[in-house]
């Protein structure tokens, strides 16, 4: 087999964590050589500038860092050496102008992945940083090698120090497919089972319903869940009814929550509030009032404003004889429970939770199992809903992980010159 020693640091996976930790090693005079499965890097960072790349929020820090969840204090020391602003300035070195939109959410002028990408690729390259597309990382050999399948054949590179960034195991035709687990774990290193995050459920929907609202959004609409510590909480935001279940920008934020009492219990449920701003009583009332010649769904519709897919969700998940009892209906239309049987599966997931535990890694992301391998990006165990926290946390990781490496090579350096 080929073997190739490297004069510097390996990046293994073309992901914003990957490329982040190549331009910092090379920024500090490293020899880097990036090696990527596919045929061109960053294709996850190109499909999430699709529906615009929400790069990170305006979040004051200590808000920001309360996105990260359980992983908090140990992302938040990631994001004190390169947070929301630092990415903002970054990019704007690149030529690329961001702005806070209404949400918060921080885009780019043009909303565009693709300018960024391809500015940043060029820059490293001038800067020269090695790219070594369709090498996809198989593991280690018995030698402590790094292993790569390449169009011409199986090829073995020693490197001083390696980053690995290979991502989650979400949209897997991009790249990302979690194939890394069993490795690192025979290598010693503790890996959370990967699991979707900022996914959708499915409820399991009759066919006639799924038929008839599939693709419904249902805008606005307030959430009502328990979360992990069984607190009571809402939230109001927009979802989309699938064939299965349901999905969309409110129900991500609250997945963790979800998919954890899923596991715990064997189902979770959400209560949906389909009248937002209307008040319960008055609301009965207003069904109560004699309905004439109409339709019991027109009635619901002039009353109550409920129509479409949301008259659908009462039809679904009512016993029939409620649109006979006003009080029960309008009961129903504030607080409809939907019981939540399983997350969608990790590969249709936005981002994926579990990973290298941080308790596998230094405090400067490397492995204890394996001196001289850092590991950065969604590949470790933390999670943050979607709102530009992923993408921060990526680049702010990959930059760590590339100064450890830099550290560890000054250290063997040191130790080289005492010898
Ligand atoms: C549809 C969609 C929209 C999104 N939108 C946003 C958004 O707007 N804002 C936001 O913050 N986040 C968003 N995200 C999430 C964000 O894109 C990811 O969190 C981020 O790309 C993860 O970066 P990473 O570098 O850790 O991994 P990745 O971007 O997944 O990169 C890992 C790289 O490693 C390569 N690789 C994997 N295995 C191997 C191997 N064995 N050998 C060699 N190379 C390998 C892969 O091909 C890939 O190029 C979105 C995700 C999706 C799917």
């Amino acid at each position: 087999m080929p073997s190739t020693s490297l004069p510097g640091v390996a990046v293994v996976g073309g992901g914003p964590a990957g490329l982040m930790a190549a331009e910092t090693l090379r920024a500090a005079g490293c020899e880097v050589d990036l090696f990527e499965a596919k045929g061109s890097v960053g294709r996850k960072f190109l499909i999430a500038g699709k529906g615009g790349l929400n790069l990170t929020h305006s979040d004051p820090f200590e808000r920001f860092c309360d996105r990260y969840g359980a992983r908090r204090d140990a992302v938040a020391g990631w994001l004190r050496g390169f947070d929301a602003q630092a990415l903002r300035d970054w990019a704007a070195g690149l030529g690329v102008g961001t702005f806070v939109g209404s949400s918060g959410r921080v885009f780019p002028d043009d909303m565009k992945a693709a300018p960024l990408l391809r500015g940043w690729v060029r820059r490293l390259r001038e800067a020269g940083v090695r790219f070594h597309v369709h090498h996809r990382w198989t593991g280690w050999d018995a030698g402590g090698a790094l292993c790569f399948a390449t169009p011409a054949g199986a090829q073995r590179v020693e490197a001083a120090a390696t980053v690995l960034a290979l991502g989650g195991a979400s949209w897997p035709q991009l790249g990302s497919d979690g194939a890394w687990v069993p490795w690192l774990r025979e290598a010693g290193a503790e890996v959370a089972p990967l699991q979707p995050a900022n996914c959708g459920f499915d409820v399991g929907w009759s066919a006639h319903f799924a038929g008839r609202h599939a693709g419904a959004p249902l805008k606005p609409v307030v959430l009502h869940w328990r979360d992990r510590g069984g607190r009571a909480r809402s939230l109001q935001g927009e979802c989309v009814l699938t064939a299965t279940g349901i999905e969309g920008s409110a129900v991500y934020a609250i997945a963790a929550d979800l998919r954890e009492a899923i596991a715990r219990d064997g189902e979770a449920t959400l209560v949906l509030d389909l009248a937002p701003g209307r008040d319960e009583a008055r609301l009965a009332g207003e069904l109560a009032r004699p309905r004439g010649k109409r339709s019991l769904g027109e009635h619901l519709r002039r009353s109550a404003g409920i129509a479409g897919a949301r008259a659908g969700l009462l039809h679904e998940l009512c016993p029939p004889d409620t649109w006979q009892a006003p009080a029960r209906l309008a009961a129903a239309a504030k607080a409809l429970p939907l019981r939540l049987l399983s997350p969608r599966p990790v590969a249709e997931a936005i981002s994926t939770a579990g990973g290298v535990t941080l308790e596998a890694l230094t405090p400067d992301l490397m492995l204890r199992a394996r001196p001289g391998c850092f590991a950065a990006g969604e590949m470790l165990d933390w999670e943050a809903p979607t709102g530009g926290y992923l993408l921060t946390a990526c680049f702010a990781s990959g930059r760590l992980a590339a100064q450890g490496a830099l550290a560890f090579l000054h250290r063997l350096r040191t130790a080289d010159a005492r010898a």
